[in-house]
């Protein structure tokens, strides 16, 4: 929501489904640019907040946002009533910045319901078992909502965002990608954490665990095409068993651009070895992607690691500092690198994608300095500067275009 025209906005197609029959509980996200703008003012007081207070600030994007779509609603006539996540409550873990949701009480918020009202609560936030607000971490409200919609019981969570559903990659990179009416919840998960930036990961997971139906819908259509239209939209993150069984091959394709790579060469191959270096890299709070160690030659292997490129230079110096006590020769690392990866449950009945994959990347003349593999996945690292040229060649090879 950019203005009190969209919240106006937002307000008509909540009360054009209230007019339907249906109880509705909102759950929106800060005004556009707010939470980042909350989080500047922090960082123009000290560059490392206490995460209780950047928590405290950060979660008033959204006490806005309801308390306006709420008055909104009113203007229209509708009676409805806003709550912040703590009031409702949302129980969290303390982890500020990036709680998780425990419980959530659905009393209060059942009876406003029953009682004819709208309910607005506060995305991205609960409060801890002291009474602390916990934000959920950025693009939290996306888990709150479904989070929320589970503890409902609802028939469907609807996400409206800025895009109008899933397609099968990124359009700004394939001018040809295609919206996905369905795509199953394991592939959303894959895809959310292949990269992919419309669904916040933890809120794939819970509509998954609580096989919540969701469905990922454009917040920019006309508030008042017919409802019918506007429910049948977008993408349904469904259950596999519920799809065809005419799976194509491949669903999508997922990249992500800013990966880094390290190499530590020359350690001994003995046991404990992946342990001594991936050890402080965990303790330093970086994770680690794909891996592989090298079969050794004359008792001595390389360890190759990814890294989100924004932990390339931490990772480097805390291996700088055990290089000595690993025994290893040097290490070696790659800040521009990219991961490509196609996704689809397909892969578990049809054979040789991976082959069809690296085939298509090897006619385009691309290096494959890396690769992972779940059963519903390929992923390959490659140089950053081909990304594009991989993702467009792959999106045609595997004919995604194509409905
Ligand atoms: N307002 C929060 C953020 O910008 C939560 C969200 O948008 O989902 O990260
Ligand atoms: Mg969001």
């Amino acid at each position: 929501m950019g203005s009190t025209e969209r919240i106006k906005n937002v307000a008509r197609r909540v009360a054009k489904w209230h007019d339907a029959g249906y109880q509705i509980v909102v759950v929106p996200s800060a005004m556009s640019g707010e939470t980042n703008r909350l989080i500047g003012l922090a960082k123009e007081i000290m560059e490392q907040p206490d995460p209780r207070e950047l928590d405290m600030l950060a979660s008033t994007g959204e006490q806005v946002s309801v308390a306006l779509l709420s008055m909104a609603l009113h203007a229209v006539g509708k009676e409805a009533v806003s709550y912040a996540g703590w009031q409702v409550a949302i129980r969290t873990d303390s982890a500020y910045t990036k709680a998780r949701i425990q419980s959530i009480d659905d009393a209060k918020v059942r009876k406003d319901l029953d009682a004819g009202k709208i309910v607005i609560i506060t995305g991205f936030q609960g409060v801890d078992g002291d009474g602390n607000i916990a934000t959920l971490g950025r693009g939290g409200s996306d888990t709150s909502a479904v989070a929320i919609a589970v503890a409902m019981k609802a028939q469907e969570c609807q996400i409206y965002t800025d895009v109008d559903g899933v397609y099968t990659t990124d359009p700004r990179v394939v001018s040809d990608a295609r919206l996905l009416k369905t795509v199953t919840f394991e592939e959303m998960l894959e895809m959310a954490s292949l990269g992919s930036k419309v669904l916040q990961i933890r809120s794939v997971e819970f509509a998954g665990n609580y096989k919540m139906p969701t469905r990922v819908l454009s917040s920019l259509t006309d508030p008042m095409i017919p409802l019918e239209e506007e429910a049948a939209s977008g993408t349904l993150i469904s259950f596999e068993e519920d799809t065809h069984m005419e799976q194509a091959a491949i669903t999508g394709i997922a990249f992500n651009r800013d990966e880094a790579k390290i190499t530590v060469l020359g350690v001994p191959d003995k046991p404990g070895i992946a342990y001594q270096i991936l050890g402080p890299i965990a303790d330093a709070n970086i994770e680690v992607d794909m891996i592989i160690q090298n079969q050794s030659v004359d008792g001595k292997t390389d360890f190759t690691f990814t890294v989100p490129r924004g932990d390339h230079a931490k990772s480097m110096e805390v291996l700088k500092s055990v290089k000595e006590h690993i025994g290893a020769v040097s290490i070696a690392g790659d800040a521009k690198v990219s991961k490509v990866s196609v996704v689809g449950v397909g892969m578990r009945s049809h054979v040789g994608i991976a082959s069809q994959m690296f085939r298509t990347l090897s006619e385009e003349g691309i290096n494959i300095l890396m690769i992972s593999t779940s059963e519903i996945k390929i992923s390959v690292l490659i140089d950053e500067k081909y990304m594009e040229l991989a993702v467009r060649a792959l999106h045609k090879a595997f004919d995604l275009e194509k409905a």
